[in-house]
């Protein structure tokens, strides 16, 4: 078992200090201390943390720190904490480590007993779920999500029966696509939010039915940045009827539907796992 003080230690540490996903005043006051204070800011991109942070009004040297180089970077920056040095780590915006390098450079810490010191602040994830509508316990957060659509729908088949909201973070060019491999997988009346450019002018959050997203992006470019969130699936309030589901697999498969197809059909509409539905229907069938 390994213990770290965070607090009232001398020598090399390393804080994890989280930067705005857009309004500048959203830095806090302790993280531009700890950013003037510390011997380096490590970023990802040196010139686009150098506008953020002069900006903010702290000046200090800057090593490049992203996720084609952690790997090798992550020894050498615990060598200089190991020497003394405190390095805060930040990424481009919100939160170092969510869907943004970090994880290594912390594993590499706690293996070389230096403290590691998180901050609190902006992270686009739990900004757009506080004003989803949608309940916060439990929800479970993606990051981002494969591209091809096959790699997505294992993860829009686990979004479907989860009884807590699904979190995750798409780029506006794959929106559109994205939004459509959706409508495959979730019933059409199931709620999605789309929280964009959370924090900036832009700020936007787009309520309402999987349909509804379907229709809105035939007419509309998606523009920004977005978090996607999934409504948690209905609450199954007396025990799934089986019986039901498979008599309604069997009369869709007698209306000339595939078992596959059928399977996949009733499921969605039940807002349940098709997996679960497909052993439990062959299991009757044995
Ligand atoms: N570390 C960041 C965090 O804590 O949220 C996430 C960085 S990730 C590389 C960038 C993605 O986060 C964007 O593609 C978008 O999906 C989401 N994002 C970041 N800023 C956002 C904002 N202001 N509004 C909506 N989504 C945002």
């Amino acid at each position: 078992m390994q213990k770290q003080s965070s607090f009232g230690q001398n020598g090399g540490k390393l804080y994890l200090v989280p930067t705005p996903i857009g309004n500048l005043e959203d830095i806090t006051i302790r993280a531009k201390k700890i950013l003037q204070a510390a011997d380096y800011i490590a970023c990802e991109d040196t010139r686009t943390s150098g506008v953020m942070l002069k900006a903010i009004g702290v000046h200090n040297k800057l090593l490049s720190f992203h996720k084609y180089n952690s790997e090798a970077r992550a020894p050498e920056l615990v060598k200089m904490m190991q020497a003394g040095a405190v390095i805060a780590e930040i990424s481009d915006a919100g939160m170092p480590v969510i869907s943004d390098p970090g994880f290594i450079l912390v594993q590499a810490c706690i293996q070389a007993q230096i403290p590691v010191v998180p901050l609190p602040g902006p992270s686009a994830f739990a900004t757009a779920v506080i004003a989803s509508g949608f309940d916060a316990q439990p929800m479970t957060y993606y990051g981002f999500l494969p591209r091809k659509a096959s790699e997505q729908a294992a993860f829009f088949e686990k979004m479907n029966s989860f009884e807590g909201t699904s979190i995750f973070y798409e780029a506006p060019h794959r929106l559109r696509k994205t939004i459509g491999n959706m409508a495959k997988a979730f019933a059409p009346d199931r709620q999605i939010c789309l929280a964009r450019e959370l924090t900036k002018v832009h700020e936007e959050f787009l309520r309402g039915s999987m349909s509804e997203m379907v229709a809105h992006f035939q007419t509309n470019e998606p523009r920004g940045e977005y978090v996607v969130l999934v409504s948690p699936a209905p609450k199954q309030e007396k025990a799934i009827s089986w019986d039901d589901l498979v008599s309604q697999i069997d009369q869709l498969v007698a209306a000339g539907q595939s078992k596959k197809d059928a399977i996949k059909a009733v499921a969605k509409q039940a807002g349940i796992s098709k997996n679960q539905l497909y052993d439990r229907y062959h299991e009757g069938q044995a």
